[in-house]
């Protein structure tokens, strides 16, 4: 299995230079190539493979106009052909929009495979650098001595911030014994809360930070192109940018953290945040909210801990259905917060009733039937009664497409 751990970087002037030039290259790689493989597919209707994409980077290396590509190491250069493809295989299947030009403003990265680079007791040398890159260490919990990665990324933040991620390969942990399970629900009120009762809420030293970053951009908006109040505030809009970027990744992560480390079965609904964010009222918060990232956070986590993560379907009515004898109160007001149910007088609070829901769903996932505990479909049920504002919107969104 593969994690990753980031620090920042301090290159000296010397490979700051060799590392801005390849970042160069990268990107010119990258755009070209995509220009390339646009005109093709939209003038002879032919796809492009990566086979395709290499060929054609061995003859810019060798061919006069761009022999400058081979000034810096060529593995970035073949690294920036594969995530392309990439990008075009999960565009094609829908997982992604089309893969975009890259620009000289925003994030450059450079990604090096173990022929690239050397690492030998902490200490990491790019190629075509002579000397070792400085960076500095934060994880108490893993020496840096032993470290053996597979790939090292290397990038560069607008704010002028340098980065280096060491991606390794780690033993796969072994499963705990089994003990507890939780059904978790996320909201924009709340960011969570899972069938214990546990809420966590949204922090506000996010919203703050976003607030800032807001009016940053707004006053960058108002200089004029070119001049250097301009220049300032463009330095001033990535820093808060990187602000609340790190907020929201710690939050994430803590929160990801906790919940891993709390059960050994977690269930989540499939939220569609590709279709959520493309209503563009909501899209700021559920952004903001992060949902994707704490998935892709939260499945990552729990493949490493051998803990059970299970998705289930996105229509299935958690808020309405009562969890303790399965009948379902189609009335229920998307402001009723706390509700008694009509069947067998249980009080509820909206958000943990969902939340047991969801785990109760998760179970018979898990358990290989899609029916719940009363024997009902789930996901017939789910299509006809869409359970929050937020999730209806989806709906909406979806069966309009
Ligand atoms: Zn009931």
């Amino acid at each position: 299995m593969r994690t990753a751990y980031k620090c920042r970087a301090y290159p000296t002037s010397e490979q700051a230079a060799v590392l801005t030039r390849t970042f160069g290259c990268v990107r010119l790689v990258w755009n070209k190539t995509l220009d390339e493989r646009t005109r093709r597919y939209r003038n002879e209707n032919t796809s492009t493979s990566y086979r395709d994409t290499s060929a054609t980077l061995t003859r810019w290396r060798r061919g006069e106009e761009l022999a400058f590509l081979s000034e810096v190491s060529c593995v970035p250069l073949q690294q920036t052909l594969r995530h392309q493809h990439t990008a075009f295989q999960n565009f094609f299947s829908g997982r992604a929009r089309h893969p975009r030009f890259k620009s000289r403003m925003s994030r450059q990265t450079a990604h090096y495979t173990r022929s690239a680079f050397r690492m030998r007791d902490g200490s990491l040398t790019l190629a075509k650098t002579s000397t070792p890159l400085r960076f500095t260490w934060s994880f108490d919990d893993v020496d840096v001595q032993e470290l053996d990665p597979t790939t090292v990324t290397i990038s560069r933040e607008p704010d002028g911030r340098w980065y280096v991620s060491f991606a390794v390969d780690v033993a796969d942990a072994l499963p705990q014994p089994a003990g507890h399970a939780i059904g978790v629900d996320l909201g924009l009120k709340d960011f969570l809360v899972t069938s214990d009762g546990v809420r966590i809420v949204n922090p506000g030293h996010l919203a703050r930070k976003a607030r800032n970053l807001a009016r940053y951009q707004r006053r960058l908006a108002r200089c004029h192109r070119g001049s250097s109040n301009r220049h300032k505030a463009k330095a001033k809009v990535a820093r808060a940018h990187r602000k609340v970027r790190n907020a929201r990744q710690d939050f994430l992560h803590r929160t990801s953290t906790v919940l891993v480390r709390s059960a050994d079965v977690i269930a989540i609904e499939d939220l569609n945040v590709a279709g959520m964010v493309r209503n563009r009222n909501l899209a700021r918060a559920i952004s903001d909210a992060g949902w994707g990232e704490f998935r892709r956070q939260l499945e990552y986590k729990c493949e490493r801990a051998g803990r059970t993560l299970v998705v289930i379907d996105r229509w299935y009515p958690s808020s309405k259905t009562c969890s303790t004898c399965g009948h379902l109160f189609a009335a229920l007001k998307l402001s009723t917060r706390h509700w008694t149910c009509p069947g067998c007088r249980t009080r509820h609070d909206r958000d943990v009733n969902a939340a047991k829901n969801i785990l109760a769903a998760g179970r018979a996932v898990a358990r290989g039937n899609s029916g719940d505990a009363c024997g009902a479909d789930v996901r017939r049920q789910g299509a006809t009664l869409p359970q929050s504002a937020v999730k209806q919107e989806a709906r909406a969104v979806r069966l309009g497409s």
